[in-house]
């Protein structure tokens, strides 16, 4: 076996900036033998009680001490996953940062309002229901929205009194540090929040098989979710909760255009914030046959005029992808559904902006085959393929022709349409004239293959991080 999979120590994983191919810098790759000391160790601390005992108002000091320094070192964070990921910094400035600010906050103050319950029982007995922490848990974070998705994690995990180990993406760790730093110089006791780097082979399985990790949140693909989940029930079925990918559509009624370029600008951004490596990019429009050529033909112009180039730029709206691998896997798919018959009406070659950064141009294909891998697979790159329909019947039928249920939009005036399409995908978020997952108050989690466990955001998120106690008391 190589050093790289049984992750020995002093082994270390490079960080590099996607956009250029210099490396950034290298940080160490944690072993098994790491993961088990560190999930030791934060058992330790858990039962001090130093976090978990404090009250959870005093946690939710703790924690909004950490969003106003979020907030003062916003610009360095920014910086740090647009260098690692290739990300437009202007995304980093206005969505991922202030949004991961917002879920730490939001978090805390929820800390005290999470209520238990007393059960109707008869008045000979009392029956008190808590939410308890789970003690050590674990996240294993994806590499697109490195600070936002750790942030959805710490917010909740920590505001329950757990102690929390964080495992960044290989080519994303440097937030998560930073994250960390943060947590420390707001006050959060020593060894709460472990950051574990390495690879997924390695610092990630030997997370889902920990016997100390009592629960599990990880974001990333399908295929890893399913090894992580067979996993965990070979080992101690610690709580996992998966949120995975996704193929979501864009449902476009006939009077979908009544939004006019409001409409055009959230498909822009459905298809390609992130360069559409994101599990709720609307990768399929599906639009009533009546209106389709005006759509793709507004949609390929705004395509085209997406700034593409280097991700500091804060003009620039289309970075590289994450990595060459990426890239090849979304050309292969292109050039297969070019030769089965698909048109491509913009993009559809990588774009040479830099001899060694990752670019693939915004894409959009019609006519690709129902069965070609543009229009089944997650290929988690800038590609959108348009269908065609002509009832609502078919429209549904066509959203629901996949194995994920992420996310939809549904564009129409009709209030009646708008709910019977809502009603009828499959999907965990339908968004009726926009594309949104919601906010922070309402919960996130896929349906199907896209996830499994319990949802994010919200106070539903507590229930991925903690567990619930009956205390049954006989009264007399
Ligand atoms: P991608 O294929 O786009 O890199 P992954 O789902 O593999 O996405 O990665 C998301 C996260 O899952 C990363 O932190 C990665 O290191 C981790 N990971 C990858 N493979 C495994 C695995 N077998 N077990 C646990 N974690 C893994």
């Amino acid at each position: 076996m190589s050093g790289a999979r049984t992750g020995r120590a002093g082994e270390t994983l490079p960080v590099v900036n996607p956009a250029t191919g210099e490396l950034i810098t290298t940080v160490p790759a944690v072993g098994a033998d790491g993961v088990a000391v560190a999930a030791e160790r934060a058992l330790r601390i858990f039962e001090t009680g130093i976090w978990s005992g404090r009250s959870p108002r005093e946690r939710a000091a703790v924690l909004l001490r950490l969003a106003e320094l979020m907030e003062r070192d916003a610009e360095i964070l920014a910086r740090l996953d647009s260098e690692d990921a290739g990300k437009p910094i202007t995304e980093c400035r206005t969505g991922d940062v202030p949004g991961a600010i917002e879920s730490i906050r939001w978090f805390a103050e929820a800390a005290d309002k999470v209520f238990g319950r007393i059960a109707p029982t008869g008045g000979e007995s009392l029956g008190l229901v808590s939410r308890e922490p789970v003690g050590v848990a674990a996240a294993i974070l994806p590499w697109n929205y490195p600070l936002a998705m750790a942030a959805w994690k710490v917010g909740p995990a920590l505001a329950a009194g757990n102690s929390l180990l964080l495992k960044p993406a290989e080519a994303t760790p440097r937030s998560t540090f930073h994250l960390a730093v943060l947590a420390a110089e707001a006050g959060l006791p020593d060894g709460v929040l472990t950051v574990l780097p390495g690879h997924g082979s390695v610092t990630g399985q030997a997370l889902a098989r920990d016997p100390l990790v009592r629960a599990l949140s990880f974001t990333g693909s399908t295929a890893t979710g399913r090894r992580i989940l067979a996993a965990t029930a070979e080992t101690n079925f610690k709580r996992v909760s998966l949120e995975m990918g996704g193929k979501s559509p864009q449902v476009l009624l006939p009077d979908a255009l009544d939004y006019g370029d409001e409409l055009i600008e959230n498909m822009i951004e459905a298809a390609f914030l992130t360069m559409g490596q994101n599990c709720t990019a609307g990768s399929r429009v599906l639009v009533h046959r009546d209106i389709a050529d005006e759509v793709v033909d507004r949609f390929t112009r705004a395509a085209e005029a997406l700034v593409i180039g280097d991700p500091a730029q804060p003009e620039t709206r289309i970075g590289p992808l994450i990595d060459h691998t990426a890239r090849n896997r979304v050309a292969s798919a292109v050039e297969s559904a070019r030769s089965a018959g698909a048109r491509i009406h913009t993009g559809g070659l990588p774009a040479d902006l830099h001899p060694q950064g990752a670019y693939y141009p915004p894409t959009v294909v019609t006519a690709a085959p129902a069965d070609s891998a543009a229009v089944t697979r997650e290929l988690f790159g800038p590609v959108v393929t348009v269908q065609t329909f002509t009832t609502e019947h078919e429209a549904i039928r066509l959203a629901n022709a996949t194995e994920y249920g992420l996310a939809a939009s549904v564009w129409t005036r009709d209030l009646d349409t708008a709910l019977r399409m809502a009603r009828g995908i499959e999907a965990g978020v339908v968004s009726v004239n926009a594309y949104s997952e919601g906010d922070i108050t309402t919960p996130f989690g896929g349906w199907k293959q896209s996830g499994f466990g319990g949802a994010e955001k919200s106070t539903d998120a507590f229930q991925q991080w903690t567990r619930e106690k009956t205390v049954w008391i006989r009264t007399r």
